[in-house]
């Protein structure tokens, strides 16, 4: 495995292995590694010949009051872990050499980015899909692979990809979970020993919806109370959304028919969280 910090090393590597026919499979991350992931390497490894994963903390995509400077990194662990997955190539570009002086431009991918974590993150999907197209071209990857964790993010990308005829193929993976059932993130680090134990309840409050739906009721509203209810149970937790919605598109639905996506984002403690389950009523 290698580490490429430099955009023209990247581009001349990638140059090479397009000579040579291979078929580049593409995971990019803000690194923190974990089993969500190298899940997401696994797959490519299977489906690609070249897996490059990115590591980068994009300054865009936190508002000024967000965690972009207590984001966890480990760039010495992220190394091994990526190793032993099987990837290739590591890019770890600057902020610098990603945002040079000067620099003007932005995606914005409209309406699908109003609702859910765009309407409490305004600007954050502009900095990933900026972000996402940097990276695509740079890497050129013929596959590209996102974790269903941030649903919203891999709809507005898939999104994105189709209106600006960008070459590529999104693939998405199941959420990868703790013991318990916590969806795995890089941001369970700030989380203290009874966050930890009280963040549980997201994921019960998600399989509690699934119940609701499977035993047929019908009405998102009854469904989401009872989320609601459950996860206010916990001291510690404050609710940003919850939401049951359309998976293609993320319309709010008026009756939980067909295929649902039910979504959460909370805070424990000072922690969002989010997660989601999607659910064939
Ligand atoms: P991040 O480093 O948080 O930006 O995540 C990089 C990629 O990993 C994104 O496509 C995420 O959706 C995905 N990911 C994060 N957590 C998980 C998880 N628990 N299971 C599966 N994929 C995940």
């Amino acid at each position: 495995m290698i580490v490429i910090r430099s955009i023209k090393k990247l581009s001349s590597y990638i140059k090479d292995q397009k000579e040579r026919s291979k078929v580049i499979g593409f995971v990019p991350t803000m690194g923190y590694l974990h089993q969500g992931h190298l899940s997401l390497v696994r797959r490519a490894r299977k489906e690609t010949d070249i897996v490059v994963m990115s590591i980068f903390v994009n300054p865009t995509q936190f508002s000024p009051r967000e965690d972009f400077r207590e984001y966890p990194r480990d760039l010495k662990r992220d190394i091994k872990l990526a190793e032993s997955c099987g990837v290739d190539v590591i890019f770890y570009p600057s902020i610098k050499s990603m945002y040079p002086e000067g620099y003007l431009t932005y995606v914005d991918v409209e309406k699908i980015t109003d609702f859910l974590c765009g309407r409490s993150r305004p600007g954050h999907f502009k900095g990933v899909c900026t972000v996402v197209v940097k990276l695509f071209n740079l890497v050129q990857p013929d596959i590209a692979y996102f974790g269903q964790k941030d649903f919203q993010q891999v709809i507005v990308i898939k999104k994105m990809v189709r209106d600006l005829n960008i070459p590529v193929k999104i693939k998405i993976c199941s959420i990868i979970r703790e013991e318990g059932g916590l969806a795995m993130s890089s941001r369970n680090t700030y989380l203290s020993e009874k966050e930890r134990e009280d963040a549980k309840v997201i994921y019960e409050a998600l399989c509690k919806a699934r119940e609701m739906i499977l035993k047929r009721e019908r009405d998102p509203k009854v469904v989401t109370k009872q989320m609601k209810n459950l996860i206010l149970s916990k001291s510690t937790s404050k609710i940003d959304y919850i939401a049951i919605v359309d998976t293609k598109n993320l319309d709010p639905l008026e009756e939980t028919k067909g295929r649902v996506l039910v979504a959460v984002a909370c805070w424990i403690g000072k922690t969002r969280l989010i997660d989601n389950l999607i659910v064939k009523a």
